[in-house]
């Protein structure tokens, strides 16, 4: 009773104020770390890369360090990296904003009187470059320029990267990615979910202040019940997919008892949560709208890769603390190169299309049906099927899935949001929206500005508050079923070696960034081996 209520306030007021992360005082810690000698191990080395693309595009602490390069180097590269820059801020841009950037553009880098004109450019592209005006912005013309400049860049400037300090500091950056990662990296905090194998809970990272989220799997449970191999594919997914609506994976590691997939937190709670636990039932139009358009975004990615999500429901999607969205539990997904199927029971109750309930060979038409019955639910708080805590036969379930057709009685359902539903719950694959239309053109989405939505430019229309837990009490997670102490050692070698791989390039780079680790470590006064050249 009281103790626990104790219990969950002491959790909760902890798991806050670590959120506030004080500057000052992590600053002080950061004046005893240093970088690394690249010790260039075959690890290193692999990961490393060789590619323009990888190092100095895709890659934040690459991309830093080429700026900082180009900026200490040749006005010309520099010309070049800004024009690439101003071009994207174009493409994003809207209104008024748009038509700036716009005559920035020409007025900067399409004269030849300008001396930020692109001279490096081959005679012909420069001809083009000089044609462009006011009336002639030509989106496809910008486009070859654009991949002229990039050839540019590709050629001399990155050859001279690769032999000048900068790229020195980049590999002592990659070494320290390369660091083991055990708990003693994280303080660990309340409970925020519960999971087949396992609970997820709120870290930080120690010496940045970073928060994540870390979904931990029982590797006596996963062992029990055969989920290794879920539980490598769920890794492998979430790192390779990289999207604004899909949570994204920043480590992986393992311990004596525990699998580790640490990930964005997602703090604004899960929508199930959302539609069922807060005040009133179901969710506001406009955000059902918002999250819809991002999780069709997010689909269409995920699907572009050939992956099948297989468990879209409202519980597996998840709110950051601005109130965006994204995807997460990729525990059910599969990969199915163009023209696989498969004909496995997967999904969950009450969401799995008629397909699947009746064994027939499937791809990516399940995850169209599974997001008409979450829209439905969001509005309604029932599934198209079964009503709120029916208690209900999964026969039933099939049988009213394959035969009923799907009704509208809530008040709060509009013509664009039963229309898009009804087609999303097409029985008939052949017919359902989003196996040949995109769904993104229906008249649900007409509000939506699905460029900007892409680039994370649309501000959500909900904001959770700051000071509030979106999780159920800690006490409701207490563990009913112990899983008996069988004499148990989890030692497939090859398995550990593949699962727990540490940090997640792209995502530890940008933690390293936006903490202020990267400029405090990358500050030459303070760490003047900046030329210090050759390796051990
Ligand atoms: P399972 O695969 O076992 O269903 P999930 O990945 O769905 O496990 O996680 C279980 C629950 O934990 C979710 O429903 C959600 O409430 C919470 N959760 C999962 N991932 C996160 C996250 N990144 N941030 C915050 N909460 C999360
Ligand atoms: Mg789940
Ligand atoms: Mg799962």
């Amino acid at each position: 009773g009281d103790l626990l209520g104790l219990d969950n306030l002491v959790a909760n007021t902890a798991y806050l104020r670590a959120q506030c992360v004080d500057r000052d005082k992590m600053r002080k810690q950061w004046l005893t770390l240093a970088l690394p000698k690249p010790r260039m191990s075959s690890a290193l080395q692999a990961s490393v890369g060789t590619k323009y693309e990888s190092l100095c595009e895709e890659q934040p602490i690459g991309k830093k360090l080429f700026q900082q390069f180009v900026l200490a180097s040749n006005p010309q590269y520099m010309v070049a990296t800004e024009f690439l820059e101003e071009l994207s801020r174009w493409r994003f841009a809207e209104d008024e904003a748009r038509e700036k950037a716009k005559q920035s553009i020409l007025a900067k880098f399409c004269k030849p009187e300008s001396k930020s004109f692109l001279s490096y450019l081959t005679r012909e592209a420069a001809e083009r470059c000089k044609g462009l005006s006011d009336k002639n912005f030509d989106e496809m013309m910008l486009d070859q320029i654009r991949e002229a400049t990039r050839d540019f860049l590709r050629g001399k400037p990155f050859s001279e990267f690769l032999d000048s300090p900068f790229f020195y500091k980049y590999l002592q950056w990659k070494e320290y990615e390369k660091q083991k990662i055990n708990d003693r990296y994280f303080y660990e905090f309340r409970t925020l979910g519960k999971g087949g194998f396992g609970e997820v809970c709120a870290v930080q990272v120690k010496h940045t202040g970073q928060m994540y989220a870390c979904k931990k799997l029982d590797k006596r449970c996963l062992k029990k019940k055969r989920g290794e191999k879920m539980a490598l594919l769920e890794k492998h997914i979430l790192e390779k997919v990289n999207s604004l609506f899909i949570v994204n994976l920043a480590y992986a590691y393992d311990n004596k008892t525990h699998l580790c997939l640490v990930m964005d937190l997602m703090n604004g709670g899960d929508l199930r949560f959302h539609i069922y636990k807060l005040g009133e039932r179901g969710i506001r139009m406009e955000r059902v709208v918002h999250y819809m358009a991002q999780i069709t975004t997010g689909i269409l990615h995920l699907h572009s890769m050939d992956i099948v999500y297989r468990d879209m429901k409202p519980e597996n999607v998840l709110l950051d603390a601005k109130g965006q969205c994204r995807m997460s539990d990729l525990g059910l997904a599969v990969e199915l190169p163009k023209g696989k199927t498969v004909c496995q029971k997967a999904g969950t109750t009450g969401y799995m299309a008629p397909e699947i309930l009746k064994k027939e060979y499937y791809r990516t038409s399940v995850d169209w049906w599974a997001l008409g019955c979450s829209i439905y639910e969001m509005v309604a708080a029932r599934l198209p099927f079964i009503d709120f805590r029916e208690k209900v036969q999964n026969e039933e379930v099939t049988r009213r899935t394959l035969e009923d057709e799907c009704k509208f009685e809530h008040k709060h359902f509009d013509a664009p949001s039963k229309d898009i539903i009804s087609l999303f719950l097409k029985k008939k694959v052949a017919h359902r929206l989003g196996c040949s239309d995109d769904p993104r053109k229906h008249a649900f989405f007409k509000g939506i500005n699905f460029h900007r939505l892409e680039a994370g430019l649309v501000e959500p229309p909900w904001v959770p508050k700051s000071n509030v837990v979106y999780a159920k009490n800690t006490d409701e997670f207490r563990d009913s079923s112990t899983v008996e102490d069988i004499d148990f050692e989890f030692k497939d070698e090859q398995f550990l070696k593949e699962f727990s791989t540490g940090a997640v390039s792209i995502n530890w780079q940008k933690e390293m960034i936006d903490s202020g680790v990267f400029d405090e470590l990358n500050n030459p006064q303070l760490n003047g081996h900046g030329c210090d050249t050759g390796w051990e």
